[in-house]
């Protein structure tokens, strides 16, 4: 399947915070609580660190590379120049963050040249989708960012954003995890909808598609949002948000397991396996309600 051609337009303007913002959140933490609250919990207040996985640094890798390809001029983003594009992604994604070269034993070349044709490989599947000839993104790892319910900041990175002639918008996500989709398609749907919420609330227009392209699979996945929709939509945001602050208040995260256990981090700390959590952290110098536990995930960090 190819892509219509979509035209650049007006970039987006940067979202100012008014006063009366009294709290951000991102898409990816609320995933979080919905999936399971201490999941939030040990991400978002513990802030306990997660090793980066070799799925994960591979998701970054892929971003990277999709986000400079539209730097080419169109005629020059081809299935070539992207693969040529990895290795120096990689390295400069290794200069940014140290801690992902320990992904791979030191002098281990092989294991790091197979990682760099997994990424390739993933590109070759959204070559199968798009021709990034055809389109020029208005916006590519956007911040964007717009208030609900009067003091809530609701934030995220998206992909990219394609704006037709005619002003509809096209919000794109790349996925790249090699994942069961079915464990993770309410979870992207969910970063969706937020970016077009975020979008309505700012532009005034309802996304005309919201489009997950699964690289692995080569497979396009559209989804068409209703304004009606992204109001229900936004009541549950601030809903989650309000559920947030009552357990924030009563120091309760419960652990919720799920298929998406197998991909937490925290299985040594979480109770339904056998772990303790560390003491709740005391509220130190900062309002905890606007501190970093709402800091939106980069893009490609989140496969
Ligand atoms: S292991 Fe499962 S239940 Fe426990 S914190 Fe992680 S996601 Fe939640």
């Amino acid at each position: 399947m190819t892509a219509e051609p979509v035209i650049d337009a007006q970039p987006l303007p940067p979202a100012a915070e008014p006063p009366s913002v009294r709290a951000s959140l991102s898409p990816s933490r609320a995933a979080d609580f919905k999936t399971c609250p201490l999941l939030y919990r040990f991400r978002s207040i513990d802030r306990l660190p997660e090793r980066p996985t070799v799925e994960q640094a591979r998701g970054t890798l892929v971003h990277a590379v999709l986000e400079r390809l539209f730097d080419l001029p169109a005629a020059a983003r081809t299935p070539r120049s992207a693969g040529d594009l990895v290795s120096p992604q990689w390295d400069r994604l290794v200069a940014e963050q140290p801690e992902l070269a320990t992904l791979f034993a030191e002098g281990d070349a092989t294991a790091q040249a197979d990682f760099l044709r997994s990424a390739a490989s993933l590109l070759e599947g959204y070559f199968a989708v798009e021709d990034p000839r055809r389109l020029e993104p208005a916006e590519r790892e956007a911040l964007i960012s717009a208030v609900v319910d009067g003091e809530l900041l609701i934030r995220g990175y998206l992909d990219r954003l394609d704006v037709a002639p005619d002003g509809a918008l096209r919000v794109v996500d790349y996925k790249t995890g090699g994942a069961p989709r079915e464990a993770f398609e309410a979870r992207a749907l969910f970063q969706l909808k937020f970016y077009a919420l975020v979008l309505w609330r700012t532009r005034g227009v309802v996304p005309r598609v919201l489009r997950l392209l699964y690289l692995k699979d080569a497979e396009v996945c559209d989804y068409a949002p209703d304004a009606e929709e992204l109001l229900r939509f936004e009541r549950t945001v601030v809903a989650l948000w309000q559920a947030i602050e009552q357990a924030t208040a009563r120091q309760d995260f419960r652990p919720r397991p799920s298929r998406l256990c197998d991909w937490c981090s925290h299985q040594a700390r979480c109770p339904s396996f056998g772990g303790t959590p560390p003491p709740f952290p005391v509220a130190g110098g900062g309002d905890p309600l606007t501190d970093a536990r709402s800091r939106p995930a980069a893009p490609g960090a989140d496969e």
